[in-house]
């Protein structure tokens, strides 16, 4: 690159030195077609100095990631003050709690266990201290194996973006139920490309890039959110567009609300285990 920039350097100091004689001489310059596109090339090349980042090993946060969970303590999580439950009339009545935050509430009373956050079931959902808008998140997370369950009440969770926004977690390697509410489905808006779960008792990743909606001034909907999932390492959903929250009834609308809100695990009745979550705000 630095050879094609010198060689470029010295194209452009010969084309204005040529010109200066030239000028004198009341003769103009002829470009080869070879040093034309190599000044129009110039042209549309950008350069930025941007910021290094090192990258983690197998999952591990890179440098500038925000670690939400290491395995030491549930310090970075609290009760929600906002417990979406999943249905736009809920939401609505409860938009205001959502708008007056960020709050701190009461810690997090889920399990640390073995250097795993564990869902004690009817505890309630737990969310994140720290708000995200538009991020990048990093999850490790495991469903039990338990022949006795199936369907929505076969290890379910989910990973709940501004509180609202669900991709859903599920045992759904040997467990029939509606392919909108499997494993990686964003929760009855799109079905997973594939299925990547592995089986129950083995822990599994995703890697989510989401995008919150935005809004104009007035509450009008400019940018729907976005979801790309990678499960296991596999693409499962493509830069896909919400409708709006997540609902389990009814049809989902947007209806504007702040631009970073916390992150929501959550309690679906099932000791999901979780580990090594991080995200880097984008
Ligand atoms: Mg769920």
């Amino acid at each position: 690159m630095s050879d094609t920039k010198e060689k470029i350097g010295l194209i452009i100091f010969s084309i204005f030195f040529l010109s200066d004689i030239n000028a004198q001489k009341n003769e103009t310059v002829t470009l080869s077609s070879e040093q034309f596109n190599q000044i129009k090339a110039t042209a549309t090349e950008l350069y930025r100095k941007l910021d290094r980042v090192t990258p983690g090993e197998r999952g591990a946060p890179p440098s500038d990631a925000f670690v939400l969970f290491d395995g030491s303590s549930l310090d970075e999580w609290q009760k929600p003050y906002f417990e979406y439950r999943g249905s736009m009339v809920e939401y609505a009545d409860r938009l205001p709690e959502l708008k007056r935050g960020p709050h701190i509430t009461s810690p997090a009373d889920w399990k640390l266990e073995k250097g795993e956050m564990v869902v004690v079931p009817g505890a309630g959902h737990v969310v994140t201290k720290k708000l995200f808008g538009d991020v990048q998140l990093h999850i490790e997370w495991l469903a039990p194996k338990n022949s006795t369950k199936s369907g929505q009440d076969y290890s379910n969770s989910g990973l709940f973006f501004m509180g609202i926004y669900e991709v859903q977690i599920l045992n759904s390697y040997d467990n029939e139920t509606y392919s909108n509410g499997q494993a990686g489905a964003v929760y009855k808006q799109h079905i997973p490309l594939v299925n990547a779960a592995n089986p129950p008792s083995q822990w599994q990743e995703y890697d989510v890039i989401f995008s919150a909606p935005k809004f104009s001034e007035r509450g009008d909907l400019l940018n729907p959110a976005r979801m790309t999932v990678f499960h296991n390492g596999v693409l499962i959903q493509n830069n896909v567009s919400l409708l709006g929250p997540t609902c389990y009834i009814g049809q989902a609308h947007y209806i504007k609300h702040p631009e970073a809100l916390p992150i929501l695990l959550q309690d679906h009745g099932n000791p999901v285990r979780f580990r090594n979550i991080w995200a880097r705000k984008l």
